[in-house]
């Protein structure tokens, strides 16, 4: 591990610390050459086929590059898209697989995309799952609706159970 710093390419671990849900280790090192401290981060490798069937490693950046055209215009913050592309790695690193298509990729995104922004989220999908008609957004759009009035029938279950009556 080379020093970010001055290149020297040999540092000291000073600490090391597990990840609050066990999936990664932090180690705090520190340059011997110039003395600066950095931090790594070891995880599982996880990686991404893409069609061509060529891997490559997972990475945050790429699903964030992915959703933020759909994005474009709408009230979504580079936090939000931060936190997204968390909830991906955190979604299929759960499945523990150590290998996935870049297919899957894509659909661990819809979720997390729909609950941050619908319109986003349609764009997403039209594209991504190659939408070719009206009929395709009606029917997508009608599953938006149906999603949200059951969750509205929820909430309202929810605070019925709650009222003292
Ligand atoms: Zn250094």
């Amino acid at each position: 591990m080379y020093c970010p710093f001055c290149r020297n390419p040999d540092s000291r671990v000073v600490d090391s610390r597990m990840a609050d849900d066990g999936s990664a280790i932090r180690r705090r090192r520190q340059c011997p050459e110039c003395g600066r401290r950095f931090t790594t981060v070891e995880t599982t490798s996880l990686t991404v086929i893409k069609r061509s069937g060529v891997g490559e490693p997972f990475s945050r950046s790429k699903v964030i590059n992915g959703v933020r055209k759909a994005c474009q215009g709408r009230p979504v913050t580079e936090d939000d898209l931060a936190m997204l592309a968390q909830e991906v790695e955190e979604t299929i690193r759960a499945s523990g697989a150590a290998e996935i298509d870049a297919h899957e990729v894509g659909l661990a995104i819809l979720s997390p995309l729909q609950k941050l922004d619908e319109v986003a989220y349609l764009r997403f999908a039209s594209v991504y799952q190659a939408f070719e008609s009206l009929e395709d957004f009606e029917t997508a759009i009608a599953i938006l609706r149906h999603e949200a009035e059951v969750e509205a029938k929820a909430a309202k279950g929810k605070s019925s159970e709650k009222s003292p009556l």
